[in-house]
């Protein structure tokens, strides 16, 4: 057994996932494997696979295994637009009431966009637009000509998600958190959002800086000057498009990991889709489900394994010459881990 390696194994589901979920999944469980975080995986399948396999893309026998080990690395899973099932991802944080859904974005290419990029978004994970409460009402011969959608904010789930915010700004060393709304307009909905997280923020005032930004100026400032924000706090539907877009300042959705915590369960995932567009032709960059399992392996307690993948991507990258075609480069998705397990310290 190397130093690095953990005494006791740490069972976990393993969801490989839809289209490049193959390709990311295997380069993300070697990059583990040569860490020696002395995870044991149970695989399980779910999304379009398991459509196939038991006709239930969210078959049981995953929903029991994620209850038992309460702990999952999970691949992209497709989730069709307008009719079929409905996605996989929101049945899941619905199911373990996985209430944070944590994105941080940081600048990890030294030619990218912007260099000075380090904020992390919180995302409440289980409410709003997210409920799914919608319906057509017809008029005349069409049946759908009037669609109508509700958002359902709790201040049960705004302190919730306030509560772990500010925890975790603490625990990661945070200085600030910038609470992003739509009050002005949405104010009963984001209304109570913003004023529930004030609440739970003013408890805290003597160790975090708190402040709120109305989404459209907190999307704009996040262009002008993203170095601005530490801590962003915000609903389901906002957190969702706020988060591509701090994906987009440090270079582009490959990059993008997220963690869905909930009070005895997280999930780990990277933030964008299936990519059907490059599925199988095994150039997806697995960085964003390296840098996934990164805050899963935080989550268990593996503080110095974490840092040891995050410097080996960083140097990867900086010395850029093993990227993946999204950053520019010709390195196949398994070159590119190659390349990342090489530098691991
Ligand atoms: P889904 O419906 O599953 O969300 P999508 O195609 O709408 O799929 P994404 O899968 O997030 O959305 O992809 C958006 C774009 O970003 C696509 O062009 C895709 O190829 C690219 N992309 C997403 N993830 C990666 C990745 N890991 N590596 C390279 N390109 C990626």
């Amino acid at each position: 057994m190397s130093s690095q390696q953990h005494a006791f194994s740490v069972p976990a589901t393993l969801i490989v996932g839809d289209g490049i979920g193959p390709e990311i999944v295997d380069a993300t469980v070697g990059v583990l494997k040569a860490l020696g975080a002395g995870i044991d995986w149970e695989y399980c399948d779910a999304g379009l696979a398991a459509v196939k396999l038991y006709g239930d893309p969210l078959p049981r026998s995953t929903l029991e295994s994620i209850r038992r080990t309460r702990l999952a690395l999970k691949g992209p899973l497709i989730t069709p637009v307008g009719g079929g099932y409905r996605s996989i991802n929101v049945t899941l944080r619905k199911e373990f009431q996985l209430f944070a859904n944590i994105r941080p974005a940081r600048s990890f290419l030294p030619d990218g966009l912007f260099k000075d990029v380090d904020v992390i978004l919180i995302r409440e994970n289980t409410e709003g637009l997210y409920v799914g409460v919608e319906h057509y009402i017809p008029i005349g011969d069409d049946p759908r000509a009037v669609a109508e959608a509700s958002g359902i904010i709790t201040r049960f789930g705004c302190r919730r998600v306030a509560e772990f915010a500010c925890q975790y700004a603490l625990k990661t060393g945070r200085k600030k958190i910038t609470i992003v709304h739509k009050a002005n307009i949405l104010k009963a909905l984001t209304g109570l959002f913003l004023e529930t997280c004030q609440e739970v923020g003013r408890q805290y005032q003597d160790r975090l800086t708190i402040e709120e930004r109305i989404i459209d100026n907190c999307a704009m400032q996040l262009i002008i000057n993203p170095a601005q924000f530490d801590v962003i706090l915000t609903t389901n539907m906002f957190g969702d498009i706020l988060s591509d877009e701090c994906a987009g300042l440090v270079g582009g959705l490959g990059m993008a990991p997220g963690a869905n915590i909930g009070a005895d369960t997280a999930i780990f995932e990277a933030v964008h889709g299936s990519a059907p567009d490059i599925s199988g032709k095994g150039i997806a960059n697995p960085t964003a489900l390296m840098l996934a399992a990164a805050l899963m392996l935080d989550h268990i307690g593996q503080y110095h394994n974490a840092e040891r993948l995050r410097d080996a991507i960083k140097q990867t990258l900086q010395e850029g010459n093993v990227r993946t075609p999204d950053l520019g480069g010709n390195a196949s998705t398994i070159q590119y881990a190659e390349a990342v397990i090489r530098r691991l310290g």
